[in-house]
Formats: C-alpha cells, structure tokens, sequence
C-alpha cells in the first residue's frame, strides 16, 4: 500500500482556494441506502447526482474533500481522452458503449460549468477553449484527424492556422493547432470543495477525518467501518483512486503511481497578460511529452509536466527548464519571473486511461485510473456511477464492470517509457524538418 503522498499543503491551491463546508468525522453506526468513499471529484460528483434525486447518501473522506489529486491537480478541465482515439475507444467498447462513454466524456466541461453555475461555486472557471498546438509541421496532420473525430461528434472543434494560433496564444512558434472550444480551467481546490458543500445542500452527508478501514458483509447490506463509527449501507461505492489508503483490499494494485509536478509563477503584469495566452484557455505546447499551463484567477502561469531523469527530481534545474521553455514560446514573459509554487501529485495510471471499474461483491463497486483527465472525468463520472446505483443493466453502463485485476507490472515503467520515445521521436522529427527545438528538449 502506498501512503507516501506528496504534501498537500505546497500547492497553490491550498493557498488560494475557497474555505472547505464544515463537517465533522464519524463517529456514530448510521444507515443510508448509499456510501460512497473518497471525497474526490468521482465519489462527490456521484453523491450530488444521488443526493439531488432524493437518495440518501453518505460519503466518508479520509483528509478531507479534494485531498487527492481533485485538490491539488493543474486545472485543466479538457473534456477529451488524452490516450485512444475516438475510432481506437470505438474497437475496445464497441459502438455503443463507446458512443455513451463519448458522449458523457466530451460533455464533461459542460457538467463542470452546469454545477459551478447552479452552486456558485467560486472555482476561478473559465471556459474559453483548449488548444494543442503544432511545434513540427507534422503534427498538424494528426491534429487534424483529432480535430474532425471531435467535431463529428459535436464537439465545437477546429484546426487553426498559425495566424489564428498566434492571436490565440500569443506565440508565434506554432504552425497552427487544435482548438476545442469547451475546454475549461479551474482552481481544482475550490472546485472540490465547493462540490462538497453541493453536496451538503442536496442533503448528503460527508464525514471528513474518516478513513475507511473495512467493508464487511452483513446481513443484508454492508457496515463500512471507520476507527469511531460505521455506516450501514445497501450499497458501497469506493472512489479512493490514486490516493486509496486501504479501504478495499488490494483496490490499490489496479494502478501504479505516477508522479507529477506542477510549479506557479508570481503573478503576471497586465500588460504581459495580454501577450501571452490572451485567450486565456488551457495551452498545450503539443510535445509528446506534454507540457501544459494555463492562468490562475490571479494570473500566475501553472504549469505542468512528468518528471523524467533530472526534470523533478533537480529543483534549480526544473525550475530553470520550465522558465526557459515558456520564455521560448512567449518572449513577453519576464525573464525575472519567479516561481511562487511547485508541488507534486500522484496519478493512478493503468493501461487503459479510460476509468475502470470494479465489481468487489454484490452491491459493492469500485472506481479508480482516472489517470490524467479528472476533472471532466471525475465530474462526469457522477452520471454513471449513479446509473449503476439505479440499477441499470451491466451491459447497458458506458464503462464495463470487471472483476479487480492487477495493474501489468511493466506500467511501473511504461509512462517514463513512452515519454521518453515521445521526446525523441519529436526530436527527429524537428531535426529532419528543420525545425528548431525548445531549450532542454
Ligand atoms: C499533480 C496533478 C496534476 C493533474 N492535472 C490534471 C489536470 O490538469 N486536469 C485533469 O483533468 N486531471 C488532472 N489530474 C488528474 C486528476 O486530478 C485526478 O484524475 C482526479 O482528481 C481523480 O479524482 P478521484 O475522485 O478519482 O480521486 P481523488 O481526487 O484522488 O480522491 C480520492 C479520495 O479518496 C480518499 N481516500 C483514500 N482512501 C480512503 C479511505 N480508506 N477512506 C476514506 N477515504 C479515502 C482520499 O483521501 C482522496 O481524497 C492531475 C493529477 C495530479 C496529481
């Protein structure tokens, strides 16, 4: 089991997001039709959809509601699957399946804004478009296809033109690009938080400080026990993903972690702001090995990228690299730019990046690898874990229900693997194109 998560106080979200509801922890035997455990996006967007339809429900959350990656991640709510391509999902689900999933996945943004307008909830949102740009000429082609499958699908998606990339961006270093004009970005702190006291508002209960150290079978339900008290449940949803800290045994060898950091500059000036990202949308430098930002509310710059050999590990130098890397595709960055806030998080990635799901016993499921996309995933996830609360069929749920396995053992290396090959094959690409190539690529 691993409980050496990274801190959770160095983001800057913690420093920045709305106050979390009151709550309190357990410490009482109660029943309900329905527990949920883990206060991340998963278990609270599912609770909200049950608690709005008059469902009792109670969720137990170990920290605190957006203690796991909901609390500390970079912020992009980029409502796509970052791994399969829509014809790839469409061979692995089947057509139908694959159609459901589409389609709640691609709405994902559009749940975010629905539950941050109902519950003004104060989260920083912006929905002003995703871009994933063409640093090589010969990107532009696979941009291309993705830009048509999303927009075959409804999706208001767009190729662009280096022109239009420009005035999007404000950087001239892109040969055009991918522009999917529902992606959004948060403060992924207040986000959760403000889902927890939604939550509370419909009339389901969370207990915060309540790990769950059993589930035990009773006569007719389940007794999720915590070390001061016990809900006695029909049925038992775990939504502990990457941050599951027992609970259900071995729910914590469907993933392996995989660490990412994010770092925060000081505040842009004004005038810089209107240069650089005067979209104001989530950025994709479109490198295999990804390097995505986006403004805050106070507009710092976030930043996110995979630490590979001394990216992460060497602070001065990652530091260093991220500034260098920005300052190339947009000049007008100060050079004299700090970094305010760098933190790390954990993934829980499994080969297929698509959430699984796990049917543990009856009436019991199981919800983790949510990988790199929660925040449309999680936020959408509500929709078809609560199906399955209903009672709708299996074969009918837009994710399949299988039985607990094991994450393969090369996904311990595979991510660093594949990124790797991701930086070379974009390197000889650039080369054989001509192209120059970011600083530490
Ligand atoms: C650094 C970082 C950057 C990321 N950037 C992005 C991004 O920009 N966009 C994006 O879409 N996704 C991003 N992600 C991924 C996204 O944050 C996650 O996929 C998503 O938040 C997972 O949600 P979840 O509900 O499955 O789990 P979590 O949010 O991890 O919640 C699980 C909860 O379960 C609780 N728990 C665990 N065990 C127990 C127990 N025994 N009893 C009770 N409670 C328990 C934990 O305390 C935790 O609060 C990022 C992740 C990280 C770490």
């Amino acid at each position: 089991m691993n409980t050496q998560f990274s801190p959770f106080e160095e983001s800057l979200w913690h420093a920045t997001a709305i106050k979390a509801p009151l709550t309190s922890s357990l410490e009482e035997v109660i029943k309900t039709d329905i527990c949920i455990v883990g206060g991340g996006y998963a278990g609270m967007s599912t609770a909200l959809e049950l608690a709005k339809d008059g469902i009792s429900v109670i969720l137990l959350e170990a920290k605190e509601p957006g203690f796991g990656g909901s609390g500390r991640n970079a912020g992009h709510c980029t409502p796509t699957f970052h791994y399969y391509s829509l014809t790839a999902l469409r061979k692995v689900l089947g057509i139908e399946r694959a159609k459901n999933l589409i389609q709640r996945q691609t709405s994902g943004a559009n749940i975010a804004a629905e539950y941050i307008q109902k519950y003004q909830i104060d989260c920083e949102w912006r929905q002003n478009g995703y871009f994933e740009g063409a640093l090589i000429k010969s990107r532009l082609s696979l941009l291309q296809k993705k830009a048509e499958s999303y927009a075959e699908v409804g999706c208001p998606s767009i190729l662009i033109t280096s022109e239009q990339a420009k005035k999007l961006t404000g950087s001239d270093r892109f040969f055009g690009g991918w522009l999917l004009k529902s992606g959004g970005h948060l403060n992924p702190l207040s986000y959760a938080r403000g889902m927890a006291r939604a939550v509370l508002q419909e009339g389901g209960l969370i207990f915060t400080e309540s790990k769950v150290d059993e589930v035990e079978q009773i006569n007719n339900g389940w007794a999720v026990k915590t070390s001061k008290g016990k809900v006695i449940a029909d049925k038992v949803i775990m939504c502990t993903g990457a941050y599951t800290d027992g609970g259900w045994k071995d729910l914590d060898k469907t993933f392996n972690i995989q660490k990412v950091f994010v770092a925060a500059t000081n505040p842009m000036p004004k005038d810089v702001r209107r240069k650089v990202l005067p979209f104001d949308g989530t950025m994709h430098d479109g490198r295999g090995d990804i390097c995505v930002y986006k403004y805050d509310g106070e507009g710092r710059l976030v930043v996110s990228m995979f630490p590979v050999g001394k990216r992460g590990r060497d602070l001065p130098y990652t530091k260093k690299m991220l500034l260098d890397r920005l300052r190339w595709l947009h000049a007008a960055i100060p050079e004299g730019t700090q970094w305010d806030y760098f933190w790390f998080g954990e993934l829980d990635m499994q080969r297929h990046t698509i959430p699984r799901l796990y049917h543990l016993a009856p009436g019991v499921i199981g919800c983790t690898g949510l990988s790199g996309r929660g925040v449309p995933t999680g936020t959408m996830l509500g929709g078809i874990l609560s199906d399955w609360v209903r009672g709708v069929r299996d074969q009918e749920l837009a994710l399949p229900l299988e039985k607990l396995s094991t994450v393969p053992a090369y996904m311990k290396i595979a991510p660093s693997l594949m990124l790797r090959w991701y930086g070379i094959r974009d390197h000889i690409a650039a080369r054989l194109e001509g192209t120059e190539l970011p600083p530490h690529a």
